[in-house]
């Protein structure tokens, strides 16, 4: 069987590194904001680019305080409208309605899954604050013409950047286009903690001070709250795994580009209809998903051929029965999505062989299977 992914193997390259860096830390003493941390934020900023990263517990929450510091900070109120890809995984959209501001869904665009620059200026209304840009299956969403329409329409822009680690157009990377954005280090992600870790990268000093006093309680001074914060922090633990890791994301970026590339020449099927890149830096390929009309079909020729597959992802927020309040909405594009995507196994650890079978058993799927 070839897995989706097989986290054990994917670590074990690390093994003896992260086992020491694991040692050091228990050796420390010293268990939640320390070194590893500090240190941790200050090598993830500089691979971003950006002048600060705050480590927090996971992606949904640097979403959530990253919208919550604005809050605090005056820019924006409740039921304030946030544009968002409805096609997203649901966390970007949970982080909008926990703050109490509205998401407002638009349509992607159906080549790249990404928020699409004209779906944004029809859905900007005089409550319009933030547009929420999800780099989609690690592709960047189109940043240079997205941060035009913000400048022009004064709004704020944050980037859920969780699968789009190293991501970049003209140089510049994921998570530095935005006024912020949030990363997950959820394990499966391209760079992953061994556990649940995330972090905020922003070049405003206020921004990353407030987020950073959010998830100590409201604090920036021991038993002194400012803010009703919650508990939301890196421990040092995840931070010495993420700064071993971080040490390789490029290696397993271009890894991962490999693959991509010989699936893109190789699989040669009418039926299946492939992922659209524009330039090649601006994909790190988290996740390679094609598109087919009888998707249960493939799904279940491949899991024949002995490959694991998911679905990214089979309902969408509008539909789900915690967004009753959206099930009014229609999203055509969205919906057609949810029911045609499959993504098959990319990762570091999908042996040439693997990927032979992969590319054989896609080129001999026939749609009436
Ligand atoms: C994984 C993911 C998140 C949430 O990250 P967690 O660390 O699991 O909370 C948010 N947005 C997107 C697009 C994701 O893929």
């Amino acid at each position: 069987m070839i897995n989706f992914l097989d986290l054990k193997k994917i670590n074990r390259r690390y093994s003896l590194e992260l086992k020491e860096a694991c040692a050091r830390v228990i050796d420390s003493g010293w268990y939640i904001g320390g070194q590893e941390l500090s240190n941790f934020e200050q090598e993830f900023a500089n691979y971003c680019g950006t002048k600060f990263c705050v480590g927090v517990a996971n992606g949904l929450d640097a979403l959530t305080l990253t919208l919550r510091a604005w809050k605090e900070m005056g820019k924006l109120s409740e039921g304030d409208e946030v544009i968002v890809p409805a096609n997203t995984y649901i966390a970007s959209i949970l982080a909008i309605s926990e703050n109490r501001l509205t998401p407002v869904l638009v349509e992607p665009d159906p080549e790249t899954y990404n928020i699409s620059a004209d779906s944004i200026e029809k859905a900007i209304t005089p409550r319009t604050k933030v547009i929420l840009a999800v780099h989609l299956y690690g592709q960047l969403a189109d940043m240079p013409a997205l941060c035009r329409i913000a400048q022009k329409h004064n709004l704020l822009v944050l980037e859920d950047s969780a699968q789009s680690h190293g991501a970049s157009i003209d140089g510049r990377k994921s998570g530095n286009w935005g006024h912020a954005s949030g990363f997950s280090f959820y394990p499966g992600k391209n760079l992953g903690a061994l556990g649940d870790a995330g972090a905020v990268t922003t070049n405003d000093e206020d921004l990353a001070s407030v987020v950073r006093a959010l998830g100590n309680y409201g604090s920036y001074k021991k038993y002194e709250n400012q803010y009703k914060g919650v508990n939301s922090r890196l421990d040092e633990i995840q931070a010495a795994m993420l700064r071993v890791k971080l040490n390789y994301i490029d290696n397993e970026i271009n890894e991962r580009r490999k693959l991509a590339n010989l699936y893109l020449q190789e699989v040669k099927n009418n039926s299946i209809y492939l992922p659209r890149v524009s330039l090649e830096e601006q994909h790190v390929w988290h996740l390679f998903v094609v598109q087919t009309k009888n998707r249960d079909g493939l799904k279940e020729h491949l899991q024949a051929n002995g490959i694991q597959t998911l679905i990214h992802y089979p309902i969408p927020a509008h539909r789900q029965n915690a967004y009753k309040d959206l099930a009014a909405q229609s999203y055509p594009i969205t919906e057609a999505i949810h029911e045609r995507v499959l993504s098959v196994p990319l990762s570091i650890e999908t042996t040439e062989e693997e990927a032979e079978t992969i590319i054989k058993s896609l080129n001999n799927f026939q749609a009436a299977d």
